[in-house]
């Protein structure tokens, strides 16, 4: 099995209040694994976890296997080296710097991901091209979205993490961002993508993961999560 990530027994805590329970999960080379769930779920505890991300000082247990060594020790910084790219919710540009300045700044960090020039990052989002002397500051939230993952991608991941890529975005952006997206796991990419708009999700998803007061009730493969019951009445709606 060709795991590019997993994940096991990862267990979070603020102070006394455990955010997320006893999680684990996996993605596979070339797999898209959508975990969805309401707000304050432990979606974005979950993946700062696995990235190395701690904002305030949580209790993280557990140990992530990151192309078969535990880097459960490292820093995020470390971790990102090896490797494991996370596109943050607010996404991170730098808003004076223009579009190419931002990707400029952005090395390869390993040898082992699929590297990304800046010509491939704009063949990939042509809208990023148009407006590549634009502040990222006065950027739509589409197209910041787009750079933020361009600047993910410059780092060369095998495994990109993306937090809630959608929140902001017209629902056609967010089809198309995820498109985008769902085509980068062709050459081998892992993604594993926090999405609270299930709809979305499952259009791209090999597999979902719903999470519930920190604790995954239910998995399965996109098919599946379309027919089960709880998925449908909680997140699609009555369908
Ligand atoms: P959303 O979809 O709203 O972003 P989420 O599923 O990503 O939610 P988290 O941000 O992981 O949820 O939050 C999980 C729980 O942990 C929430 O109850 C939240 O209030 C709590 N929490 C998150 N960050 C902290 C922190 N720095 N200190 C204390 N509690 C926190």
């Amino acid at each position: 099995m060709n795991y590019v990530v997993q994940a096991e027994h990862m267990h979070v805590r603020y102070g006394h209040s455990v955010a997320v329970k006893d999680i684990s999960i996996s993605v596979k080379e070339g797999e898209l694994l959508a975990i969805a769930g309401a707000n304050g779920a432990g979606k974005s505890t979950l993946v700062n976890a696995i990235a190395g991300w701690s904002r305030a000082t949580p209790r993280v247990s557990g140990t992530v296997t990151f192309k078969g060594d535990d880097v459960s020790k490292l820093r995020a910084e470390m971790r990102a080296r090896r490797g494991i790219a996370l596109v943050p919710e607010s996404r991170g540009a730098f808003a004076e710097m223009t579009v190419h300045e931002n990707l400029s700044m952005v090395d390869a960090k390993n040898d082992e991901g699929k590297n990304f020039e800046i010509e491939d990052i704009f063949g990939l989002f042509p809208r990023l091209k148009e407006r590549r002397s634009q502040q990222a500051g006065t950027l739509s939230g589409g197209e910041r979205q787009m750079l933020a993952i361009g600047r993910a991608l410059r780092a060369a991941p095998s495994l990109l993490i993306l937090d809630e890529p959608s929140v902001g975005l017209a629902p056609r952006l967010v089809v198309e961002v995820l498109q985008h997206v769902k085509e980068l796991t062709q050459d081998g990419l892992a993604v594993l993508l926090v999405e609270q708009n299930v709809r979305a999700a499952l259009e791209v998803a090999d597999r979902l993961s719903l999470i519930e007061q920190g604790e995954i009730t239910a998995t399965g493969t996109a098919d599946e999560m379309r027919e089960d019951d709880r998925t449908i009445s909680a997140y699609l709606g009555g369908l």
